[in-house]
C-alpha cells in the first residue's frame, strides 16, 4: 500500500499540532479513551498500520460499530453508491 509505506519511511509522528483544538471539534470519533483524538496524523498512521481507516471516513452509524477496516470502508462506500 503506497501511502502506508510513505508514512513509515517518513518516520515522523507529530505530538503537538497547531490545529489540535480545531481537529477535536471536527472529530466524529466516538471512542472516547483514545489519546490520538485531535492529532490526525497519529490517528491515520495508527489505523493504516492496522489496515484500517480513521473514524472520519465513516458515516455515524458505521463509525459507531468501531469496525474501521478498509474492507468495511469499501463496503460502506459501495453501499452508499
Ligand atoms: S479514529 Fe481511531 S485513532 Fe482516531 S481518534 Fe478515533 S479511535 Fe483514536
Amino acid at each position: 500500500m503506497k501511502f502506508f509505506t510513505y508514512l513509515e519511511q517518513k518516520g515522523e509522528t507529530m505530538t503537538t499540532c497547531e490545529k489540535y483544538e480545531e481537529n477535536l471539534v471536527k472529530c466524529n470519533c466516538t471512542y472516547e479513551p483514545c489519546d490520538k483524538k485531535g492529532t490526525c496524523c497519529d490517528c491515520i498512521s495508527y489505523h493504516l498500520k492496522l489496515g484500517e481507516a480513521p473514524a472520519c471516513l465513516f458515516p455515524a452509524d458505521v463509525e459507531a460499530t468501531y469496525d474501521r477496516s478498509l474492507k468495511n470502508l469499501a463496503r460502506t462506500i459501495l453501499k452508499d453508491g
